[in-house]
């Protein structure tokens, strides 16, 4: 596939929408769900009832509409689409409880989100903000596929909605929303920046910001205006090396956006609390004393979190992940050092629904995700 110009990319994001022109009001948008409020003078405190139900208790929509009188529920049925996603497809892990979902939306593209379950009980859920990516980092399933679109905000919230509807039938409830699967947040901003705030939204989903984590590859001003628009949100940094040629060679994103740029912009958005740092161990790439010494000098003074994240292979990739000892070494040396560092484990690697596993972009012409 031909990679997009990052001009028509960006120009797609100015656009901020699906292919086709206005898309049709959906429970996502406030403006829309108010005006039939006013049409059918509905009292506010039945609106009230009706959107708990939908956001807060992931009621199924049926029964939330039972909540309004029957006029406006007739014309909110007829008004407003309640998905803008449909349920392509689901594997569940057989070793960690991890679920992925398939999801189509109405042009017929397929974006993926995973629901986590960790031991901890914290069930969280990794959802996508673009279909397929134009940042083409070499350790990723979904870069490697290409760009097709961003995401509109109703169909990032959708995935919430569903999944919380779907892990509520399990007698749980969504703790985490991160946006990890497919795409580069950032360069989606207007649209997820629109997603975070009802995300946020007393009256929505009413998450606090601690329980929103956005991860970038680092997109400088981007994750400036983010940060001072979202202080109390968790962004997350790809950082992978601090190594310029490393760093490269994994992100071509880095060849825009050099570590000293991006430094300027880490320690910018660290002004709100600690960035998380993630970084991919990856044998012979960025696993050696140099890499080590290089990420504690590029980290020093800034107040972040880095965790330590395994490489999950995939085929069409010759990159392999550092092995279990050598990562507890390169962790252990950070904390030494000072660093709040933690190793993570990946959840759903069984059915490539782990970081950087997610590719399917169009129904028929997914590959590896199943
Ligand atoms: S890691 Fe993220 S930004 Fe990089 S190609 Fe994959 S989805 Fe895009």
């Amino acid at each position: 596939m031909e990679r997009p110009d990052q001009s028509d990319q960006e120009n797609l994001q100015l656009a901020g929408c699906p292919a086709g022109g206005k898309p049709a009001p959906t429970i996502y948008d406030a403006e829309s769900v108010e005006a039939v409020r006013r049409r059918q003078a509905v009292q506010p405190h039945r609106m009230k009832l009706f959107r708990n139900a939908l956001f807060k208790h992931a009621k199924d929509w049926g029964e939330a509409l039972e909540l309004l009188p029957p006029p406006a529920r007739s014309e909110m049925e007829r008004e407003v689409a309640f998905e803008t996603l449909s349920l392509a497809g689901r594997q569940d892990s057989s070793v960690d409880g991890a679920s992925k979902l398939a999801f189509q939306t109405q042009d017929g593209c397929l974006v993926e989100s995973v629901v986590l379950r960790p031991r901890t009980g914290r069930t969280s859920l990794c959802i996508s903000s673009q279909v397929g990516c134009a940042c083409y980092c070499s350790f990723c399933a979904t870069g490697l596929m290409g760009f097709t679109r961003n995401l509109a905000a109703a169909e990032i919230l959708d995935q919430v909605g569903q999944a919380c509807r779907l892990v509520k039938a399990e007698g749980r409830s969504l703790r985490n929303v991160v946006f990890m699967g497919m795409g580069e947040p950032l360069l989606n901003l207007d649209q997820v920046s629109s997603a975070v705030e009802f995300l946020l939204a007393p009256e929505f989903f009413h998450l606090s910001g601690s329980r929103i984590t956005v991860s970038t590859v680092g997109i400088p001003e981007a994750m400036v205006r983010f940060a001072r628009c979202f202080p109390g949100v968790q962004l997350a940094l790809s950082l992978h090396s601090a190594r310029q040629p490393v760093r490269e060679r994994l992100m071509p994103q880095a060849r825009r956006y050099p570590l000293d740029m991006l430094r300027e912009s880490l320690v910018e958005a660290a002004c709100n609390g600690k960035v998380m740092i993630e970084y991919l161990m990856l044998a012979g790439v960025n696993d050696s004393d140099e890499d080590l010494a290089a990420l504690m000098a590029y980290l020093s003074g800034i107040p972040v979190h880095i965790n330590i994240i395994p490489f999950n292979e995939f085929s069409g990739c010759n990159l392999r992940g550092t092995p279990r000892p050598a990562r507890e070494r390169f962790a252990l040396r950070l904390k030494q050092a000072g660093f709040d560092t933690t190793l993570r484990y990946s959840l759903g690697s069984d059915i490539a629904a782990a970081c950087g596993q997610l590719v399917r972009h169009r129904k028929g012409t997914g590959h590896g995700a199943g």
